[in-house]
């Protein structure tokens, strides 16, 4: 059977996978993200992939955070990250030898959700990645679509909240940070602030209070945490509705570490999502559904994507 590497990029570790064309894992290694150090980190993808690759495997994807433009193989600009204008998917091929796609993390994880996870069977797909911030991926008719460049469906910078939060692509009251994450990170610090006795300062222990602290109190049932996480979600479903306005998929997967907490986020979401869209007694029900294949969706689309697999 093919196979091809498919590597994610993230913030804290590159995950890379050798990955068959039926979507099944053959190989799992993973490395540090040498972060804000841009040279090492594409060193690290180069050799991790080569490293893959001496168990087979035709070619190579890469999944990675912000604007890529596809066409060139260039990872332009990352809001969160130090990239600027590198040659990602060249470097990667010379270092390896083999064909390579570059692609954005989100984008990659729409074609597996698509070709293998919860979208499967579906055409037009949105997917949303929410964990620290939030990446789109846009299925339209059985393909990726990227705009002219390769920069679409960077959904997480649309500005909800003028003289809101500010965000690290420069902006301010970004669609992440009052839907993700971060939003669950400030409600976390000021929940900590209103009852230092309660629940969420209890788990933090003197340690910089976080979302995590929250999803954690949130599984126990603290009316706090999930008034939070019914915050965020809200604040999710009220942007979900405005991108199924303009694009009219079948079915919105939702994923990302913080969209694992589930229903505590997803609910209060579809509640606001139906309270916001266009109509929606006038329109087939758009499911809100949470995505399937977790932590490995980067990679094993970035994997798919390199294989070429039609859908
Ligand atoms: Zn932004």
């Amino acid at each position: 059977m093919r196979s091809a590497i498919g590597i994610d990029i993230g913030g804290t570790k590159v995950a890379g996978l050798r990955v068959a064309e039926d979507g099944s894992v053959l190989e799992r290694r993973e490395r540090p993200t040498p972060a804000d150090d841009v040279p090492a980190t594409v060193e690290t993808v180069a050799g991790l992939a080569a490293e893959l690759a001496e168990g087979g495997g035709e070619a190579v994807g890469v999944g990675a955070a912000g604007m890529v433009e596809f066409a060139a193989g260039t990872l332009r600009y990352a809001p969160n990250l130090a990239w600027r204008e590198v040659p990602l998917r060249d470097l990667v091929s010379e270092r390896t030898g083999l064909p390579c796609v570059v692609d954005n993390d989100a984008n990659v994880a729409a074609w597996a959700e698509y070709r293998f996870g919860a979208a499967r069977g579906f055409r037009h797909v949105l997917l949303i990645t929410v964990g620290t911030g939030i990446g789109g991926g846009i299925v339209a008719d059985g393909a990726l679509f990227r705009g002219a460049h390769g920069f679409a469906a960077e959904i997480g910078h649309i500005i909800v909240e003028p003289d809101g939060p500010p965000c690290g692509c420069g902006n301010r009251g970004c669609w992440e940070q009052v839907a993700s994450g971060r939003a669950l990170d400030r409600l976390a610090r000021a929940e900590v602030e209103r009852d230092p006795s309660g629940r969420i300062a209890a788990l933090a222990a003197g340690d910089e209070v976080s979302g995590r602290h929250v999803s954690e109190a949130a599984r126990e049932g603290d009316p706090a945490a999930v008034a939070a996480f019914a915050t965020v979600g809200r604040r999710l479903g009220e942007g979900i509705a405005g991108l199924v306005n303009v694009l009219d998929p079948e079915v919105v997967v939702v994923g990302g570490g913080v969209a694992e907490e589930g229903a505590v986020l997803l609910d209060p979401a579809r509640a606001a999502f139906v309270e916001a869209v266009e109509a929606p007694e006038h329109r087939p029900e758009v499911p809100i559904v949470p995505a399937a294949l977790g932590n490995d969706a980067g990679a094993i689309g970035a994997a798919a994507l390199a294989l070429g697999l039609p859908a």
